[in-house]
């Protein structure tokens, strides 16, 4: 199979990376970004967290950012995640276009994340869905670890199939597999997505890499090779998973905007104003990002010859 003509590029910065910063991004900051995204032609992010702001002090601001984002474009899709009936109540009280359920593929996973079983897990999205119905948000879900688990190895690929049975089974849209903690590997990806697509034809599959080993670059070459045609990545390559032992970084949007515009894949997206809310975005946190398009800029943003320093 060839690659796809089109992908949809989901940002998650604005959650996922924004997340696991312990110092408090001020409100303006993060409208100021995810307007900044949007406007590159970004269409779909995942804008907050309606979670505790006790189990995340960073999303306390969760509905205040969700009404100051500014929709220019028609069919912007801003979503949120929930964790939890009360979430949702919260989410639904906001415009958000989605929300995102998640649920661990392993049980060690899961309880050092929710401190729930994937059982008990499930049981409370019966709640969320409860809550969900009637109002007009889409309500997608997250399989995190589905790759490999930090405390349990190997995930094995019909556990996956298993768990996202029963969340399209509750009424979940689509679901998107989290490589969470950067475990996968093009042979991994190959099964895990074969495996669900046999058992799901049509489903809606959206993939989430991180770059902790690497390669997630190569894990999306691999999907691509596969015909899947969502990804989630992170602005500047900023985030990670605050509850998995050395998981840092998730896949940069710039990094995969630049590869999928190389191979003649279409976004939508200015990589050129993508590069600059990247460098924004750098300021923003004060430290170095790992984002490389950003540093070493487009591979034909030619330099000036000079003789004097060549070595
Ligand atoms: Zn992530």
């Amino acid at each position: 199979m060839g690659f796809p003509d089109s992908v949809t590029v989901v940002e998650v910065g604005p959650r996922d990376g924004f997340q696991r910063e312990t110092t408090f991004i001020p409100t303006e900051i993060k409208i100021e970004i995810i307007n900044a995204l949007f406007n590159t032609g970004i269409g779909q992010m995942e804008v907050t967290s309606f979670i505790s702001p006790k189990a995340i002090p960073q999303m306390a601001d969760a509905s205040e950012v969700v009404s100051a984002i500014e929709r220019r474009r028609e069919g912007l899709r801003l979503i949120a995640l929930v964790p939890n009936p009360k979430g949702a109540e919260n989410a639904v009280r906001s415009e958000v276009d989605e929300i995102r359920i998640f649920v661990s593929a392993s049980e060690s996973h899961n309880l050092s994340n929710v401190n729930r079983s994937i059982e008990e897990s499930l049981m409370g999205f019966q709640e969320v869905m409860r809550i969900v119905a009637g109002h007009e948000v889409a309500v997608n879900a997250d399989i995190a670890v589905a790759f490999g688990c930090p405390f349990e190895g190997n995930v094995p690929s019909e556990q996956v199939r298993w768990i996202a049975g029963q969340l399209l089974a509750l009424g979940a849209e689509g679901i998107t597999v989290c490589d969470t903690t950067g475990m996968a590997t093009p042979p991994i990806v190959r099964r895990v997505c074969e495996c669900l697509l046999t058992a799901y034809p049509e489903l809606d599959l959206g993939l989430h890499f991180h770059n902790t080993r690497g390669i997630g670059l190569v894990n999306i070459y691999e999907a691509l090779n596969l015909g899947l045609t969502t990804f989630e990545s992170s602005i500047a390559g900023l985030g990670g998973c605050p509850f998995a032992p050395g998981a840092t970084g998730n896949v940069c949007t710039e990094d995969l905007v630049y590869l999928l515009h190389e191979l003649g894949i279409q976004t939508g997206i200015d990589l050129r104003a993508l590069i600059k809310v990247a460098k924004r975005m750098e300021e923003v946190i004060g430290r170095p990002l790992p984002g490389q398009l950003m540093k070493a800029g487009l591979r034909l943003d030619l330099h000036p010859f000079n003789k004097e320093v060549r070595k």
